[in-house]
Formats: C-alpha cells, structure tokens, sequence
C-alpha cells in the first residue's frame, strides 16, 4: 500500500520510522517531512493544508492511506474533504472530521462535550462579545490562580495561568478587545485551575472501539527542574511510574470510555487518535484537555514502545475492526531527550551544520529529527526543536543517560538540551 504521511516535526519521523516496518508498506511519503523522514521514505513539498494538491498527489502516487500528523490540517477538514471527493473514495484516513477535530479546535467545544458525558474536568465558564461584561465580576471573584484560555488553536500559547485578578482582566480584555489571539482568542474560557501532576494518555479509535497506546509524561519547560519559558516540549518518558494500575483503570472507566462513547452517541466520524492531556489531582484523574492527533515529543517513546504493526492499527481503525486487536508493548521504559537550537522557545538562528549522527548508537537508541532539512551533503538545523534521541532502559535514569550519551556525540552551534528529563523518578 501507498502512504502519504502529513508533517514534519519529531512526531511524524517516529511515525514513518513505525509505518516504514510495515510489510504493507509499500511506498512512504511524507509531506513536508525532514531529513531524517528521507531515511524511511520519500519527502515531498507540499503544504498539509493546500487540499487541492493533497488530492492531486493522491492520485498520481496511488495513495490510499493518509495518516494525518498535525491537529491543523484536521481542523481545517482535510478528512471531510478526501471522504467528500468522488474521486478519493478508495483512500482511508487517520484523522477525524473536522467536526470531531473540535474536540481540539475549540476549547468551548471540548468542555461541554466533557460535561454532557460526565468526564471529569475543571468547572468552568465561557465568554465571548455577547456576555463580555459579565466576565469581569466574574473574574474579579475567581479563586486564584485563574486559567485563561483561547478557544482556538493559538499554536500552544494560548493558555494563560493569572496570577492575579488585575492580570487576568487584562488578558481577558486583550483576547476580547484587542484580538490578543485573533480569531482564536474571540471566545475565552475560564477555568479553575487545577494541581496536580500531568501526563499523556493515547488511544487510537474508529468511533466505536479504542485501543489504548502506551501512556507518555513530556516535559515543557525550557529548564532545569521544570522551570522556565514553555516549549513544544524538551522530552518524555514512558511508561509512567505515576500511572499505577489502579490509576489507569480510572482513566479507563471514567474519561476514555465515556469520550468514545459520546463520539458514537452523538455520531460524530472520528477514526484516528485521541490524545488525552490528563492532571492526576490526589488520585483523581481529570481532563485538562483533549488533542485529535499525537503528541510532539511522546509519539518519540510511545511509537518505539508499541510492538504491534502500525499498518494493521490503522486499517483496523478505518474497517471499525479495532475490537477484536489487542496491543502489544515493550515493556521497557523509552525515553527521549530533545536537543533545541540556542535562544529557544524565544528567537534563535536555523542553518547550522548538525555534526556526529552518522556516529554509531547505542543498540538501544534512536535518533528522530524534528526542525532539521538536508543542504548540499550536510543535516542542518531548521527548527528550534531540532532533533530528540530516544534510548530504552530497564529504569528511567538508564534510558535517559543512554540518551544523554549519545547526545554528546551530536553538536550544533548553540545546541542545549535539559539534563535532567525524567528527574523525579530517580
Ligand atoms: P493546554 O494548551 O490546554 O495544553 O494547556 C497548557 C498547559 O496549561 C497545560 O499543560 C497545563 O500545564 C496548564 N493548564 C491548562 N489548564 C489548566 C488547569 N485548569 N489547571 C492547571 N493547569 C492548567
């Protein structure tokens, strides 16, 4: 089978790398891709949202498994558009309507969904023109800290944690008055702020049916001891130690059932993944928020960590067949350090010569690019998360310092990375 894959970050070689041990993978394409991408298949040069040259490529190529990487070409209803073409019946996707895609697209969308099928997740309100002046009392009164958060996709920087009431007016009226977030910003929801710790949870499903991926705990911040400006994400661990048995049948029972039970219920098309951004409050597990795709960087230890044919998943996902499959895992820890160009998540120069990857692993490690791109006979950096090598160990601390190791062999101008991933489970 022919398969094009939509992306281009760490994510999406962690995805090839997977599809590209397929026996049915016949052909891989990956749009846009990266370097480390051409290793598994062929990059090609398209934009994921430019639908109409999606479908010629479709058809030249002899497509017929579109595997969606990013939530914005789904929120923009790239699965609508290939299921609504008579000429693309024949190509399955991974990847929900961009209906279901709400579930990410819209942050009002998600919260009554989670409170019309009883999901636990924080109280909150929503707010736009229409009750603009009813926001302010309202904040004035809130529990501190207060949870801000921009309705649309706002490219991960829509959520604002207000330390005080002042500040939260102030971002208030500049998302609804001044178009702090444009478009994504016209609707806000406020929400009280929950503490706890969190963590990743993944499920592949074709409306009807899940299969549950292994779980992943990433790491945002910039520095040392989780502190610091947020990023993409600087690494992750998996499996959780945090996420007991006990833990993960709550998570079972009260938030992944009752979301695949309301996409049926409410007959929404969603065949593709379903990322759940979980809090752990005592031992209660809520919903901090949902995603409609995988996660950058915890598909870099969930995919090497999952033994079961990717191919297989996702054709049992798109025939409604994912009942009858069950997973199988690695059951060693995976875990992946994230090498970032200097000055990210801020400013920072792309170009620089990547030195030592065609050094030798260790055995059990991986190297996955994500902002890198092929000039003359060099790698290059073209990112400000530029690459994120993934080790397994039999304890956290085994895997990351494999990862650590390798890493020191890697050089870029102004590369950093935390050295600390993984550091409360030591
Ligand atoms: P999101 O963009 O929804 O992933 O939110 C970004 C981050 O904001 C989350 O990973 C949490 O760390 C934090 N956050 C979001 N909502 C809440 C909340 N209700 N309570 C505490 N932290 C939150």
């Amino acid at each position: 089978m022919n398969i094009l894959l939509l992306g281009s970050g760490g994510r999406e070689h962690a995805l090839s790398w997977k599809l590209a041990q397929s026996k049915q993978c016949d052909q891989l394409f990956i749009a846009p891709g990266n370097a480390g991408t051409s290793q598994y298949g062929t990059n090609v040069n398209l934009s994921n949202t430019d639908f109409g040259a999606i479908k010629q490529f479709v058809l030249e190529k002899g497509i017929t498994l579109l595997v969606v990487g990013p939530e914005e070409p789904l929120v923009k209803g790239v699965t609508d558009f290939i299921k609504k073409d008579s000429e693309l019946q024949h190509v399955a996707v991974i990847g929900p309507s961009r209906y279901g895609a709400q579930l990410e697209g819209s942050k009002a969308f998600a919260k009554k969904f989670m409170i019309r099928h009883g999901i636990p997740t924080a109280a909150y309100r929503e707010f736009d023109e229409s009750n603009y002046e009813e926001g302010i009392p309202y904040l004035q009164q809130h529990p501190l800290p207060i949870v801000l958060k921009a309705d649309g996709l706002a490219a991960g920087k829509g959520v604002l944690i207000c330390q005080s009431h002042v500040e939260a007016v102030a971002e208030y009226e500049l998302m609804l008055q001044h178009s702090k977030f444009g478009d994504a910003g016209k609707k806000v929801v406020v929400e009280e702020f929950l503490s706890g710790i969190e963590l990743s949870v993944f499920v592949l499903t074709d409306g009807k049916d899940y299969v549950l991926l292994p779980e992943a705990k990433d790491y945002k911040r910039i520095g040392m001891g989780d502190t610091g400006l947020n990023t993409g994400g600087m690494g992750a661990v998996s499996p959780v130690p945090f996420a007991d048995a006990t833990f993960m049948e709550k998570v079972v029972e009260r938030v992944i059932k009752p979301t695949v039970r309301g996409l049926e219920q409410e007959a929404i098309d969603y065949k593709g993944f379903i990322f759940f951004g979980l809090i752990k409050v005592g031992d209660e597990p809520y919903v901090i928020e949902y995603n409609c795709r995988m996660g950058d960087p915890e598909t870099e230890v969930v995919m090497p960590r999952l033994k079961t044919d990717l191919v297989d998943l996702f054709m049992a996902t798109v025939n409604g067949q994912l009942g009858t499959i069950k997973i199988e895992q690695d059951k060693r820890y995976a875990c992946t350090v994230m090498a970032v160009s200097g000055g990210y998540p801020g400013s920072y120069e792309k170009g620089f010569v990547i030195d030592g990857l065609n050094k030798p692993l260790h055995a059990d490690s991986l190297v996955f690019h994500a902002g890198t791109a092929r000039k003359d006979s060099n790698v290059v950096t073209s990112g400000g998360r530029v690459l994120a090598v993934t080790s397994y160990g039999n304890t956290v601390s085994a895997a990351v310092m494999k990862s650590k190791d390798v890493l020191q062999h890697i050089s870029f101008e102004g590369m950093y990375y935390r050295q600390d991933i993984g550091f409360e489970f030591e």
